[in-house]
């Protein structure tokens, strides 16, 4: 049987570790999943469009934002705020849905203090430092000071591994990708303590 209720898959790892490009091709293997765009106000990178990669704002908008209590979720990284909006999610949840964040260590922690029981969460790293440096100046879309950045954030979000429940070293791509597909295809049946203590009500007969 479908799991009927929704259920969140946190993907976080260092930026250049590959978390796009295995959400992008497990896409076809994974079943129908709501992936949340996040806002930012970090500015869009060559090729990103607004709405599909994510909402860019300025700051004082994503203030405004927080302000409104909109947000699940928000962090500073690498200097610009990103944060993940409430309502569709709380739809796609509603729905029935697997719904994807690709967020930061900070943003898993705080979403998991709020929505714990729905969460599973897969950190995803490089095999090395190194070719953590090697893969994001070859990627060429950051300044130096840009990447810079990037990897001085990735020195102290390795610590956090802790604290998920699957890790993935994206060393062997296709690997990878199987270990990915296997991890959301758990996450889509766990489930919340309200949806199984409904789930026992239907089971036995009786209605809400
Ligand atoms: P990038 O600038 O490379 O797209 O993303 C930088 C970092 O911000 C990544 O680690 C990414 O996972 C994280 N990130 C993206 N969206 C969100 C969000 O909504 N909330 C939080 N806390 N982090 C996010």
């Amino acid at each position: 049987m479908e799991n009927a209720f929704g259920s969140i898959l946190i993907i976080s790892g260092p930026s250049g570790a590959g978390k796009s490009s295995l959400i992008e091709a497990a896409k076809d293997s994974i079943g129908d999943f709501y992936f949340s765009i996040s806002t930012t106000t970090r500015p869009p990178r060559k090729g990103e469009r607004n709405g599909v990669d994510y909402y860019f704002v300025d700051k004082e908008t994503f203030e405004e934002e927080i302000r409104a209590g909109e947000f699940l979720e928000y962090a500073q990284v690498h200097g610009n705020y990103y944060g993940t909006s409430l309502k569709p999610v709380r739809k796609a949840l509603e729905e029935g849905k697997l719904v994807i964040f690709d967020i930061d260590v900070q943003g898993h922690a705080i979403a998991r203090e709020r929505m714990g029981d729905l969460i599973t969460s897969v950190f995803v790293t490089t095999p090395t430092l190194k070719e953590l440096k090697r893969r994001l100046e070859s990627r060429g879309t950051d300044d130096e000071e840009t990447v810079q950045k990037r990897i001085q954030n990735a020195m102290v979000e390795i610590e956090y591994i802790t604290a998920y429940d699957f890790l993935i070293i994206n060393d062997d791509f296709e690997k990878a990708l199987d270990s990915f597909i296997a991890v959301a295809k758990a996450a889509r049946l766990k489930k919340g303590r309200k949806q199984a203590l409904r789930f026992v009500n239907e089971w036995r007969g009786k209605s809400e």
